[in-house]
């Protein structure tokens, strides 16, 4: 018998939009079409609401669970599902001192990060690999985890965790061999210390330097050289938080002459600019992302970038960090404020209010952004539509809603949001991960430990 009809609400797809029936089996999407009947254990009526494939958030920096903080993950998949997104990606960076460090190896650190992670989730997750100095043999080590269904893996060019370009380029050809993808942070970090310098020598400590501390060109340049090292390494490349026209063109371009590139950028590039750092300096902390957020008139380029297809998808850069906490030292100076802003559980609202409603991007192009073209390019071949076969991980969007949000109605484990007071349009109602409800009309309805842990494989790209 089956378990659940949704009825009556507009399915949308990345190639269309139609009223039908959607019936789930075994928590699979098994027939999507018009007037299925009502012969099942639920029927639930969507007349009037969108009926959409669940999120799927490929850049999340989402903690693990700690002896201090034990609902740390648990809680921000809670956020997610709220948000209408039923499956995220996060990083295990053994590199860093920080939350999932343990193991001093890659492996070691995915079997520590499976651990610590199992049983905890509310929605269905993944992780990436961090390929970092501070690891033994890391990119021997790649092939193992891709056996291990992780396929994709991240380094940066900057930070004391970041790679050389030696080491950058032996990673790509490594990922590229042997069926892996590599998700790479591209500022150039000779720039970035010799800026920041620069201001600190000049006593400029506040939070507005780091923009300046970090411009566009300091991110075109790392951009345009990654693309290069992987076009020799004859593997794909896939380019983090891309922020700005000048490193869109150098996507832009690698496209044209057909390369394998593939770039997100972030609701928070899309829809706030660097007017945020003039704001009072505690603030304006909360704005201190990496790559920063940039002039006015930026985002309009990258919406048109993501309605042309040069830009993939948009990722969260989902950092839960706390003003009252991981961002404290704003006092200090710039160059000491932990990066990063929550965003795991406002990405569909705004994407739908400020794309879609806006008339920035077509519905159908939405769901390819956020759900379609995510799932595919990590390889998680049963997520990422409303399809026979696919997983019913299914989200009853409101269209119509109106709303202002505000930190006291998220459920993420910040004790802020960027969209502070924002009025959006469009409400996520009730979600579904493979056909049970996590949320059903606006209240939690899931338990920790129903999310599962999605092994993937990539298809080959060329
Ligand atoms: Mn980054
Ligand atoms: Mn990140």
């Amino acid at each position: 018998m089956t378990d659940l009809i949704v009825r009556g609400g507009t399915v949308v797809t990345a190639a269309g939009a139609a009223i039908a029936d959607v019936a789930v089996e075994g928590g699979r999407i098994a027939a999507v079409g018009p007037d299925l009947g009502s012969d099942a254990r639920e029927v639930v009526d969507a007349a009037g609401l969108l009926v959409l494939p669940g999120a799927v958030d490929v850049h999340t920096h989402v903690r693990v669970a700690s002896d201090a903080e034990p609902d740390r993950f648990f809680q921000d998949s809670v956020a997610a599902a709220f948000g209408g997104t039923t499956t995220f990606l996060a990083f295990n960076n053994p590199g860093t001192g920080g939350s999932a460090a343990a193991g001093r190896t890659l492996l070691d650190g995915l079997r520590s990060w499976r651990a610590r992670t199992e049983g905890d989730a509310a929605v269905d997750y993944a992780v990436s690999l961090v390929i970092t100095p501070q690891l033994e043999d890391a990119i021997a080590e790649m092939a193992g985890a891709i056996e291990l269904g992780v396929p994709t893996f991240k380094a940066f060019m900057v930070y004391d965790f970041g790679v050389d370009d030696a080491t950058l380029y032996r990673a790509l050809a490594m990922a590229g061999a042997s069926g892996g993808m590599l998700q790479v942070h591209c500022e150039n970090a000779v720039l970035l210390e010799a800026l920041t310098a620069r201001h600190l020598e000049a006593g400029e400590t506040l939070p507005r330097y780091h923009a300046t501390s970090r411009p566009p060109y300091v991110e075109a340049e790392a951009t345009a050289r990654a693309v290069a090292l992987a076009r020799a390494a004859r593997a794909p490349l896939y380019v983090v938080h891309l922020s700005c026209r000048e490193a869109l063109d150098v996507v832009r371009i690698a496209r044209a002459e057909g390369r394998p590139v593939f770039s997100e950028t972030c609701p928070h590039y899309l829809t706030l600019d660097e007017s945020r750092y003039l704001l009072p300096s505690e603030e304006a902390a909360k704005y201190v992302i990496s790559p920063p957020l940039r002039a006015a008139g930026q985002g309009d380029a990258l919406w048109e970038g993501l309605a042309d297809g040069s830009l993939a998808l948009v990722g969260t850069d989902h950092v839960p960090d706390r003003v009252a906490v991981e961002k404290r030292s704003w006092r200090e100076s710039f160059d000491r404020i932990s990066n990063g802003a929550p965003g795991i559980e406002t990405l569909l609202t705004l994407v739908y209010s400020e794309g879609v409603a806006a008339g920035r991007i077509s519905l159908e192009r939405m769901v390819d952004l956020l759900a379609t073209t995510p799932a595919r390019l990590f390889g998680m071949r049963f997520k990422g539509a409303v399809e026979v076969g696919r997983d019913a991980d299914l989200v009853l969007f409101d269209p119509g809603a109106r709303r202002t949000l505000r930190q006291a109605d998220l459920h993420h484990t910040s004790d802020y949001t960027p969209y502070e007071g924002r009025a959006v349009v469009g409400a996520v109602r009730s979600v579904a991960v493979r056909g049970s409800w996590v949320v059903r009309d606006g209240a939690f309805v899931g338990r920790r430990g129903f999310g599962r842990f999605v092994e993937r494989e990539l298809e080959r790209l060329s």
